[in-house]
């Protein structure tokens, strides 16, 4: 099976087309997303309408449950904090549901797909640095842990290696190992590299590849101004962080 990773949408349709687009054209067999679908971005009901009609795997971010009061919107920046206002005001009451509905956590097989950790997954924890490590593994069953909520694509093995791939770069993942695996973000990367990125994974042959592609920042940044969300939210897509 091969299947296209997305992470970190943020109701940034752009972003998104363009992805759903390269996955299509790789021929990938089913697409998981690792949640914050919404937030941020101007088209949260476009995005989730895809998410609906593509991913066979959903599971929640913050940003999903704090549109909903499922999480806390006190612990989100102002800026996250008004577009999460804004996007729960957008959202109908079947999209709302949806959205409280999505699991926190999904394990199946080798795989285990979660927003931040699968520790605690509402602690909405960050796998930057080692010291966030421990327990984790513990935490899931299967080989590998897909992960977003950084922004940043990065990758953990069992031995406490931290990788940080390279555009486009493809990773062998070797038996015996296990694997926390940060898809990135679609929707607001923030490793410095403003384009849309997700990771595909082909389960036979054990290969992740980071994919990156331009894509069209200037039509997702109007769209956030026009719809009188902070500016900050529409410069950031041009810097990538
Ligand atoms: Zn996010």
């Amino acid at each position: 099976m091969r299947a296209g990773i997305i992470s970190d949408i943020h109701s940034n349709l752009p972003a998104l087309e363009k992805v759903l687009e390269d996955i299509d054209a790789r021929g990938a067999d089913e697409i998981f997303c690792l949640g914050d679908i919404v937030g941020y971005g101007a088209n949260p009901q476009e995005c989730l309408a895809l998410v609906r009609e593509k991913c066979t795997k959903v599971v929640a971010g913050n940003h999903d449950l704090g549109v909903v009061g499922k999480a806390d919107l006190s612990r989100f920046s102002t800026s996250a904090r008004i577009a999460a206002e804004w996007t729960a005001d957008v959202l109908d009451f079947d999209e709302r549901k949806y959205l409280a509905e999505l699991p926190l956590k999904i394990e199946d097989g080798d795989m285990c797909l979660v927003h931040a950790s699968p520790r605690e997954p509402a602690r909405w924890e960050y796998l930057n640095f080692i010291s966030m490590l421990p327990g984790q593994f513990a935490s899931f069953n299967g080989k590998n842990c897909f992960v977003g909520h950084s922004h940043k694509p990065l990758i953990w093995n069992d031995f406490g290696e931290k990788i940080i791939p390279d555009n486009r770069a493809t990773f062998q993942l070797e038996e015996g190992t296990r694997y926390f695996v940060n898809a990135g973000s679609i929707g607001q990367p923030r490793d410095g590299d403003p384009r849309t990125g997700y990771v595909l994974f082909d389960d036979v042959s054990s290969e992740l590849t980071f994919v990156r592609l331009d894509y069209d920042i200037k039509k997702a940044s109007d769209a956030v101004e026009k719809a009188g969300l902070p500016e900050k939210l529409a410069s950031r897509l041009y810097r990538g962080f």
